[in-house]
């Protein structure tokens, strides 16, 4: 699953070319010159991941990984720090403000799209194309299948990016506007009670082989998928 990429960078040359590479890589990306535009945008939608430059004019790379690790909503996205300054001590800034790796320029479109897939196995699985099994379930990404023993189960698209992320996020409590953050992209157009729609249609598909136990309402928070929940023994 391609991840969406922010990418926040001044100098167009550079913005350009790394765009270029990620969206070859098969990611989306949206760009950013400034922490000021940067921030706008994660307001509307949050990114699987920010690829941050260091100097930026206005406020700094540093500064925006601040404000984005201080806000509940957006602490746990991942960011990749850019910067053309090699010295330890920055390093060790950039990683202390919460970044999760660090690359120097120059460096080359592979070690970036490299770094970044780490990065998103990581912290954010549910944009790779990694497999997840558990509580009896099989999700393949890329066959878009997913599997309870021989039976396979038939899933619409968005049923199938909600039980990835619920399924690469288990025994935690959603929100709505969480979800809408994670699944859809988007938590300012779309209706809290579409979460509630697409969990009803993914309940529905579960239930097939007695799997939509595992998606769990928590009342007066959210939704939960818990690997732990009973399912019949009969289509154990
Ligand atoms: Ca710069």
């Amino acid at each position: 699953m391609p991840a969406n990429i922010l990418l926040v960078e001044d100098e167009p040359a550079i913005q350009e070319l790394i765009a270029a590479n990620l969206a070859r890589a098969g990611h989306h990306v949206v760009r950013a010159s400034d922490a000021e535009t940067a921030q706008r945008i994660v307001r509307e939608a949050l990114p699987d991941l920010v690829l941050l430059d260091w100097m930026l004019p206005g406020a700094s790379g540093i500064e925006f990984a601040r404000r984005l690790r201080a806000d509940e909503r957006t602490r746990s996205i991942p960011i990749i720090m850019l910067t053309a300054r090699g010295e330890e001590q920055d390093k060790v800034t950039g990683l202390e403000t919460g970044a999760d790796d660090y690359i120097t320029k120059p460096f080359s479109p592979r070690e970036l799209v490299a770094r970044i897939k780490a990065v998103l196995r990581r912290r954010a699985p549910q944009t790779t194309e990694d497999p997840v099994e558990l509580g009896g379930l099989r999700l393949d990404p890329e066959t878009h299948r997913v599997t309870a023993g021989e039976l396979a189960l038939a899933l619409g698209p968005t049923e199938f990016r909600l039980l990835h992320f619920l399924m690469t996020h288990p025994e935690r409590v959603h929100s709505r506007a969480q979800l809408l953050d994670q699944v859809w992209g988007d938590h300012v157009f779309v209706e809290e009670r579409t979460v509630d729609v697409h969990i009803r249609r993914l309940r529905c598909a579960l239930e097939a082989s007695g799997h939509d136990a595992l998606v769990q309402t928590v009342r007066g928070s959210g939704y939960r998928f818990s690997a732990q929940a009973e399912v019949p023994p009969a289509v154990r």
